[in-house]
């Protein structure tokens, strides 16, 4: 039973084509939301816009500073969530400087560039939520295997705080979700990918978290809506750990 905690607010969801993104975009909007709905993958968002009638789809790559300042001059936000991410394979052996540099282009950049562009509205109307996505590899733990993606979701944790202590006078909240393994079409894809055999690599995944399972997309889309909502009014600057008991 879903209560409506974002009618009336306009929320922008990065990366919301597919999996959490895709999940916390019709969230947002079964929550009473206007979404705007932004990835590169033309398909899927017109598919998720196909979903609800809330949810409006625009491709925009987080990655093109004129693409994002524009989104931030002419839509005041009430909610973001950032979501953009990606995941290197392997250790820093294996990361060369094109790895590293796609890593932090993606997973950094493209944080620091929506914030800087949706900061300003937030602060002139003293109202805004800001949801980051990072992992629990991050600062919260090594993880292996993850050398750069850790290093950038440490690099979240780390930009998400400043803004929190920076704009907390201001009206502005910055949270951090933190999941574990979570079911998403890119997962899979990763799993797939791996040498060996399938389903003992999936079991591995498994096994990490104590709970028993991965997570499901619409889990992370219930916390994230939750940040966003005003039920999370004395929260900002924290980490919202999600991963079924993994560090604990
Ligand atoms: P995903 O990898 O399945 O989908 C990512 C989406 O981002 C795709 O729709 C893709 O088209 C879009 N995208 C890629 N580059 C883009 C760009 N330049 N501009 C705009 N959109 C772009 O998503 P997921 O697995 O749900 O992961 C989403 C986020 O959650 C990521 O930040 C990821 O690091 C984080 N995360 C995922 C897990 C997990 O287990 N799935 C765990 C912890 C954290």
């Amino acid at each position: 039973m879903l209560h409506e905690r974002l009618k009336g607010k306009t929320c922008l969801v990065t990366a919301a084509a597919q999996g959490i993104g895709r999940e916390t975009a019709l969230r947002f909007a079964r929550e009473g939301a206007r979404v705007l709905a932004v990835d590169i993958a033309e398909d899927g968002l017109r598919s998720l816009a196909a979903e609800h009638r809330s949810i409006r789809p625009m491709p925009l790559d987080v990655t093109d500073p004129h693409e994002v300042a524009e989104l931030g001059s002419t839509v005041a936000f009430d909610a973001v969530f950032n979501c953009v991410g990606y995941v290197h394979h392997g250790n820093i052996l294996d990361c060369d400087e094109q790895a590293w540099r796609r890593s932090f282009t993606l997973n950094v950049d493209s944080m620091y560039r929506i914030c800087r562009a949706v900061l300003p509205a937030m602060v002139e109307r003293r109202n805004g939520a800001i949801v980051n996505m990072a992992s629990v590899a991050s600062s919260v733990t090594g993880v292996r295997d993850r050398f750069a993606y850790g290093a950038t979701k440490a690099a979240v944790i780390g930009l998400t705080k400043s803004i929190a202590v920076d704009f907390v006078d201001k009206g502005v909240r910055c949270n951090a979700v933190c999941p574990g393994t979570i079911r998403t079409p890119s997962l899979e894809q990763r799993i797939a990918s791996l040498p060996g055999n399938h389903a003992e690599n999936w079991q591995a995944f498994v096994r990490r978290q104590p709970i028993g399972r991965l997570g499901e997309a619409s889990e992370v889309a219930a916390l994230v809506a939750y940040l966003a909502s005003d039920e999370a009014a004395f929260t900002t600057g924290a980490i919202h750990v999600i991963d079924g008991g993994w560090t604990n």
